[in-house]
């Protein structure tokens, strides 16, 4: 697109030029006009002053010398004179022999002097070949009628004097044109200038660059809009950083909000989710914003509650089941939303994954179930034998001391689960804070093997203590020692006879990495994720037997994260188990993590 200036200048410049265009034409007519008008009344006096002045009648008379003095009369501005008898026969020509010419009555500046005393036409003459302007007048003498005198003059000789006027005007016409020209650009510039600078500000503040200015020139209306629009950038700039630092704000919330949040409109498309939603149902944000929820999530259940939202227009709750990325219990708020016409317009999705709480309220119920269980079955052998020595086997020596043994060795374990049950519960409510102090690891192991030695000598196995002993950790030693005798009891426990057990140590980025390794039965890989769960037992009947709660890895891992560390296991059936724990360098502040 052509410049303002341009624009501007080039519409100035066409009027100025069609209006000294038209005035031109109009000088030149009236230019003609003026010239053919005092050409006539200068013939009409030329001839006035020649009728006067002239001896006609004389003249007449001696015809042989009236074309030299018609000559001599015309020679002085090369008027053609022509003198017509009253009946139209030509007496004599300046310009041209008379004899020649046909006669005169009927011209029409002849019928006109004749007529009305005066005569002018301009025609094509045939005797002089070109056209010309004719003045006629009457010749009287003595009231009567002698002829008629006729000036005339070349129209084209007129025509070259307008014509000089026409060329000394189109110079005129030029010379002012450029003038204007000149005026038109440099007044165009003085007010296309600041609007094209505005107009450069206004671009900027579209592309969102603010901080350019219109310089303010003078005073006036484009002064005035210059400030506008000054204030405008900056107005508009405070404005759009505003809007910039809420939106960011906004998403800032958005993105690290732990509930997930979905925005539905009223034909079903979502157009907002945040990151928690992303996560939660394993579907990336672009996969959904834009496209209708039924197809975006696939969730029969919630496509169902965000229906019944649209059709009651009131807030729905619900628990919702999924199984993709993993399996997860979301709680779903759902609240209609309203335009200002209070007209549905969508609907706000809250997501809340409950799954832990779910979990924990599942472990809690089967916790009190397992442990009722648990301490049946010693309580019911308690009371059976305590019967049978009631109803009499008392009396016999031999099954008192039988009977007697087994009810202590059940009420002892009794005694252990709920010990365990206890420890379990106290680790859980924090009910008992760690007292950290830096220690040998190697010291520590060799203050356990004492408490196992018996059975280490029993089953005949090998143990080393292989932890270098300047290798210290900073821990709670009596809980440490807790770990390292219930993951050394096991070992031992689940190792045949002639076994080995090793513990090691390495420290690592991380921290140091104590391993309880053994040549025992292992366990199998589908157990190896439940192991640390309450009450969990591979072999229930065989870790029954051999005195196990099945309670004392779920502590040990308990203790273990109450440390901030980590534990796992890696092991293969029939070759022996491994089991890590890593006590972390440096700690984050103190929490006990509740787990199942
Ligand atoms: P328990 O009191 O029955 O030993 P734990 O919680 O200590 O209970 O252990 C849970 C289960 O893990 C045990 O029942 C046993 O099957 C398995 N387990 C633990 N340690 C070992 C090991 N070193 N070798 C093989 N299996 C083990």
């Amino acid at each position: 697109m052509k410049s303002l200036r341009f624009r501007l200048t080039a519409g100035l410049i066409l009027m100025i030029g069609l209006l000294l265009f038209a005035l031109a034409i109009y000088n030149g007519r009236v230019l003609e006009e003026t010239v053919m008008n005092q050409l006539e009344v200068r013939l009409e006096k030329e001839a006035n002053l020649l009728a006067k002045s002239v001896d006609w009648p004389a003249l007449f008379l001696r015809l042989d010398t009236l074309n030299s003095e018609l000559r001599r009369f015309s020679s002085a501005d090369d008027v053609r004179i022509t003198l017509i008898s009253p009946t139209g026969e030509v007496l004599g020509d300046s310009h041209a022999d008379y004899k020649k010419m046909g006669n005169h009555a009927n011209r029409e500046e002849i019928l006109q002097a004749k007529e009305s005393g005066l005569g002018k036409s301009i025609r094509w003459s045939d005797t002089m070949g070109e056209r010309l302007i004719y003045v006629a007048i009457p010749l009287e003498r003595g009231g009567e009628r002698i002829g008629y005198l006729r000036l005339a003059y070349s129209v084209e000789q007129i025509k070259r004097v307008v014509y000089r006027g026409w060329i000394a005007q189109g110079v005129v016409f030029l010379v002012a044109l450029s003038l204007f020209s000149l005026l038109s650009s440099r007044l165009a510039g003085n007010i296309s200038r600041p609007i094209e600078k505005m107009t450069k500000v206004a671009r900027d503040i579209m592309k969102r660059k603010f901080g350019t200015t219109v310089q303010v020139e003078g005073t006036g209306e484009i002064a005035d809009l210059s400030r506008a629009i000054n204030f405008m950038s900056v107005s508009l700039e405070q404005q759009v950083k505003k809007i910039s630092e809420d939106e960011k704000r906004f998403n800032d919330v958005m993105r690290n909000m732990v509930s997930g949040v979905i925005l539905v409109n009223e034909k079903g498309r979502i157009r907002l989710a945040n990151r928690a939603v992303s996560i939660m149902l394993g579907i990336e944000e672009e996969e959904m914003i834009g496209h209708l929820h039924i197809e975006a999530i696939k969730n029969f259940a919630l496509s169902q509650l965000i229906d019944r939202v649209f059709e009651k227009k009131e807030k729905v709750r619900g628990e919702i089941n999924i199984y993709y990325p993993e399996e997860r219990v979301l709680d779903i708020n759902i609240a209609p939303l309203f335009s200002d016409d209070e007209h549905l317009s969508g609907a706000v999705l809250v997501l809340h994954d409950i799954t832990d709480i779910r979990r924990l309220e599942r472990v809690r119920s089967e916790f009190v179930a397992n442990a009722s269980h648990e301490l049946k079955t010693p309580v019911t052998s308690i009371k059976g034998f305590a019967e049978t020595l009631l109803d009499g086997a008392m009396y016999e020596e031999e099954s008192l001391k039988s009977f007697l043994t087994i009810i202590y060795n059940e009420s002892e374990r009794l005694q252990r689960l709920i010990q365990d049950i206890l420890d379990l519960s106290k680790i859980e409510q924090k009910k008992l804070p760690l007292e950290l102090k830096k220690f040998s690891i190697y010291s520590l192991i060799e203050e356990i093997v004492p408490n196992v030695r018996r059975e280490i000598e029993k089953k005949g196995i090998k143990f080393r203590n292989e932890i270098p002993p300047h290798l210290l950790i900073e821990a709670d030693f009596d809980r440490t020692k807790q770990i390292f005798l219930n993951l050394i009891q096991n070992a031992i426990q689940y190792t045949p006879d002639g076994g080995e057990i090793s513990v090691t140590a390495v420290e690592g980025k991380e921290g140091v990495t104590v391993q309880v390794a053994d040549t025992g039965i292992g366990i199998p890989a589908k157990d190896l994720s439940r192991i640390f769960e309450r009450f969990y037992r591979v072999d229930k009947a065989r870790s029954r037997h051999s005195g196990g709660t099945g309670l004392g890895l779920a502590i040990v891992k308990h203790l273990v994260e109450s440390h901030q560390g980590k534990i796992w296991v890696e092991s293969e059936e029939g070759k022996g188990s491994r089991f890590y724990v890593l006590f972390p360098g440096k700690r984050e502040e103190q929490h006990l993590p509740i787990f199942p």
